[in-house]
């Protein structure tokens, strides 16, 4: 039997989010039939990512190199880490421009029910780097769901010797920061307070 590769294709699109078989569709006829240099660079730069793109050995956000751009900018203050859940949220904090300091992608939140735990999210290591370079401020920036501050004080818990604050936000109960804008993520950041739980 002759597999149907316009069929395939239009399933493989389909696991991309928010993408269902009508879209996929869209996609599959544009790119095979009004754009196909557009496809061949789209099947190209893909596997070229794919292949190439890994964590960042210091704050875990994806590089295809050892480390990430913006741990290498040595013009980026290292004394202040912003801690994210995932590499979205450092992409939107990014386009905000305002942010000169550094980055640590927790890659999740903490959820017992679903077994993550701190190793899972990388805190030792983070705490590594925080100690290395003598960081003085710790910026939170967990989403604000029920996990993402109970993740903000567990690391709250286990920093030592720099200040530890959380970003305010005007962001609606259960916001995740790739959805706002970027006036109100450089707002949240600015409007940080310091924890205090003691
Ligand atoms: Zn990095």
């Amino acid at each position: 039997m002759n597999k149907d590769l316009l069929l395939e294709l239009i399933s493989a699109l389909t696991i991309l989010p928010g993408v269902g078989k009508k879209s996929a569709q869209r996609m599959a006829l544009y790119l095979l039939d009004r754009n196909k240099d557009g496809a061949n660079i789209l099947a190209n730069t893909l596997i070229d990512a794919v292949e190439n793109i890994q964590r960042c050995e210091t704050c875990r956000m994806l590089t295809s190199n050892k480390n990430c751009k913006i741990c290498l900018d040595s013009s980026r203050n290292e004394k202040i880490v912003c801690v994210v859940e995932n590499p979205s949220d450092v992409l939107a904090i990014e386009s905000t421009g305002g942010f000169k300091g550094r980055y640590f992608v927790l890659l999740g939140r903490l959820s017992p029910i679903d077994g993550i735990g701190p190793e899972d999210l990388g805190i030792n290591e983070m705490l590594n780097v925080i100690e290395k370079n003598s960081v003085n401020e710790v910026i939170l920036a967990t989403s604000s769901t029920v996990e993402g501050d109970a993740t903000a004080i567990f690391i709250k818990d286990h920093v030592k010797n720099a200040k530890v604050s959380r970003i305010s936000y005007g962001i609606p109960i259960g916001g995740e920061l790739e959805y706002v804008d970027g006036t109100t993520i450089a707002r949240a950041i600015q409007g940080r307070t310091e924890i205090d739980v003691d």
